[in-house]
């Protein structure tokens, strides 16, 4: 592995953001710097604790002046399947690698202490959940949580306190009170919609903050000597009329409470607000919301808005709005986003997108993953860090065929390595579907992913770009490559295939059909089309919103009971589907495209069979993608002899999927020169231990000695 370097002395041009670079005191503690990575999941968790921490120390390195955990649990009453705990003491080993990375890298560890009340359901424990009334928990399960009497909120408290002494002990520096995003007790308790309380609790504001005031003191007093109090925060909950407004209560709590965090960490509830992706939100979404905090308190405020422009953060600063630029996505991106503003490579920023790939990979339990940022997730598990690869070790040279995102990926870091490596592309531009997609509505960030990986290839001098160069299996053996990476890309299916239907769909030729390909390239249908989003992540979707712009009388149909289902993950699906709700002609959910004939499509209800035909001018198919992968075929048909180039695919040609299975496939290939499956997996595990002292523990671990449960990771 090639060591990172430290960075430069600043340049002439990054003297201009010296302000990004003052020291800050927060209470007792002093950040380095204004970078301030806020509190975000990962999918990692308790589950992953030494990837986590490693994750965490990446970025500390990347000059991330403070560094926090996701929410930690601080009571099994609030048992949040995929988040950090910290019950009592016998959690801290699960913490403290986190503050020791976070240390190394020279950062402060930030912890985000939280309790769900009802917004978890407690599968795991099976404690009933706690809520200031009586209510049925978030989500559709059989669960209500019931409502908290005044011990339990004396006992809560004490859970509190007790879990910050413990974070204290595990060394970090920012302890947080958490009355976020709408799923916490504090925000439970603040909330005039979930506090229908007639005590000390419940009805005026005054009474609804107590709780959050009681704990912010219980902190105070429990940690401040050492570590800074942060108080996580919600201005404004985006709903009427019984929700909370920067405008209204919102204000009045920052006043009531003004100095007594030491931090204010301050953004939009519920998440999906927060957490908006670029297809709904700019850079800076959120300071016309959060702006007034500065005028209210003198302590410092951090917020967030997906900021990756160094002259944005720079005028946040010296204008007031914030002391702290707040981050998790753009961190996520490039780790070392603070110290390229630093060191004046500011065109080496890989900026985050804003697709939510990180939020989807955390709703579904997996660490997390990142289009922009292959490493992310991986620096412990197969030890990849996101500024450094090792030398290369043979003595290929190597052909790249396709510039889509796997073979820029692919390129980029086979240049830094060392390798000689030509990448060739059909077309006259660089980027594939990226480039194309990033021309549909809302998409426009997404050529960042193309963008980045050009700026790095146009100075790497191992790397020889060749545009308008189609490569036939000819040309590639036909030379002296000896590794030959195939990135060609994959194929929208015209014939209907998909998940629902495992043959060709009745009726094909009779309209006028379009694929997401044809769309892309700019063919467009026209009058009445029908839209059959097999497929249910974005393409449908906004394919939708294209078509409907440009004036087309436009039916959506998906077998799905959402729109844009997948969305789920990215927390755009309502938005989505109110859009098209609201833009479309139709729009048919649980229903699938069964049949096509002149001048109609055929619809079936996925639950009861029942059809019904509905006028149709064209249909476009949104239902499954081809590998482009004849040219690999080709290769491996016509290699012969000893000196015979290895070939391998990558990206789309190999496995369609999501932008970042393309760039992560690239990457992976750059790291091995492969792409097999070996036996035994190339990264680590990490196996949760029992708990020793335990009597099962005490009785694994002894078998374990002698070698029962002895097993290789
Ligand atoms: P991925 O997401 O896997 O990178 P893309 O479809 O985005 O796939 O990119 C594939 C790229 O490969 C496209 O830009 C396409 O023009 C290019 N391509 C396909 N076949 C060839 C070929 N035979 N020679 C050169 N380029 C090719
Ligand atoms: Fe940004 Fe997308 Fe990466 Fe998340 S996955 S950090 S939104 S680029």
């Amino acid at each position: 592995m090639t060591v990172h370097q430290p960075p430069p002395l600043r340049s002439t041009a990054a003297q201009r953001f010296q302000p990004l670079f003052q020291p800050l005191k927060i209470g007792p503690v002093t950040i380095k710097n204004r970078f301030y990575q806020t509190p975000h999941c990962n999918g990692m968790n308790r589950q992953h604790p030494s990837a986590m921490a490693r994750m965490r120390g990446v970025k500390a390195e990347g000059g991330w002046g403070a560094v926090c955990t996701e929410q930690c649990d601080v009571h099994y009453s609030s048992c949040h399947p995929r988040e950090l705990r910290l019950w009592d003491e016998r959690d801290l080993p699960i913490l403290i690698p986190a503050v020791e990375q976070i240390h190394a890298g020279g950062a402060l560890a930030g912890i985000e202490l939280a309790h769900n009340g009802f917004h978890v359901q407690n599968f795991e424990t099976r404690a009933i959940p706690l809520a200031p009334s009586g209510t049925p928990t978030r989500g559709t399960a059989p669960v209500h949580a019931r409502a908290m009497d005044l011990e339990d909120i004396r006992n809560f408290r004490r859970w509190h306190r007790q879990a910050a002494l413990n974070a204290k002990r595990a060394g970090f520096d920012i302890v947080y009170v958490y009355a976020g995003h709408d799923m916490t007790l504090p925000s439970h308790f603040l909330s005039r919609r979930h506090n229908q309380r007639i005590d000390a609790y419940g009805g005026s504001l005054e009474n609804r903050v107590r709780l959050l005031r009681e704990l912010l003191e219980d902190t105070k007093d429990a940690v401040n000597d050492r570590c800074a109090v942060a108080l996580r925060f919600s201005v404004d909950d985006l709903s009427e009329p019984d929700g909370r407004g920067c405008e209204n209560e919102s204000r009045d709590v920052v006043a009531m409470l003004a100095e007594l965090p030491d931090l204010w960490d301050v953004n939009l509830s519920d998440f999906a607000n927060d957490g908006q992706t670029s297809r709904f939100s700019s850079e800076g979404f959120q300071e016309d919301y959060i702006r007034f905090v500065k005028n209210v308190t003198s302590k410092p405020v951090v917020g967030v808005g997906r900021y990756t422009s160094p002259d944005r953060m720079l005028s946040l600063i010296t204008s007031g709005v914030l002391d702290l630029i707040g981050a998790a996505r753009p961190s996520i991106a490039d780790p070392f986003l603070p110290q390229k503003i630093e060191t004046g490579a500011f065109d080496d920023i890989r900026e985050c997108i804003g697709c939510n790939l990180c939020v989807a990979s955390d709703k579904l339990s997996a660490p997390i993953r990142c289009t922009q940022n292959p490493t992310i997730g991986e620096e412990w598990r197969r030890g990849w860090h996101a500024e450094s690869i090792a030398p290369a070790n043979t003595g290929d040279r190597v052909l790249v065929v396709g510039g889509g995102p796997a073979g820029l990926e692919a390129a980029t870091w086979l240049g830094r390595r060392g390798y000689h490596t030509v990448l060739a592309e059909r077309g006259a531009q660089f980027g594939g579907r990226v480039i194309r997609e990033a021309t549909l509505p809302g998409l426009a960030t997404w050529r960042r992913v193309a963008d980045w990986r050009l700026h790095q290839l146009r100075k790497d001098p191992n790397v020889t770009l060749l545009p308008t160069n189609d490569v036939s299996a000819d040309v590639a053996l036909d030379s002296d490559f000896t590794l030959l990476a195939v990135a060609t890309g994959a194929d929208w299916r015209s014939d209907g295939v998909g998940r629902t239907h495992s043959r060709a769909l009745p009726g094909l030729g009779t309209l006028p059909i379009f694929t997401p390909d044809d769309i892309l390239v700019g063919r467009r249908p026209e009058g009445r089309v029908v839209i059959f989003d097999d497929d249910h992540y974005y393409m449908g979707g906004v394919i939708a919103e294209l078509l409907a712009a440009a004036g087309c009388e436009v039916t959506f149909v998906t077998p799905e009971s959402l729109v844009s289902a997948w969305t789920v993950n990215t927390v755009e699906q309502p938005r989505i589907q109110k859009r098209l709700i609201e833009s479309l002609a139709a729009v048919w959910v649980s229903t699938k495209l069964v049949g096509l004939e002149a001048g109609f499509a055929e619809l079936a209800c996925c639950f009861t069979g029942r059809c019904r035909r509905i006028a149709a001018d064209a249909a476009v198919l949104v239902t499954s993608q081809t590998p482009r992968d004849a040219l690999y075929h080709d290769l491996i048909a016509q290699r012969r002899g000893p000196q015979a180039p290895r070939v391998v695919r990558i990206g789309d040609c190999l496995a369609p999927g999501a932008i970042a299975a393309a760039v992560f496939s690239g990457h992976l290939f750059a790291r091995t020169l492969d792409n097999d499956l070996p036996d035994r997996p190339p990264f680590r595990r990490e196996n949760v231990a029992p708990d020793w002292d335990q009597p099962f523990g005490a009785e694994a671990a002894s078998s374990m000695l002698k070698g029962d449960l002895r097993c290789a990771t």
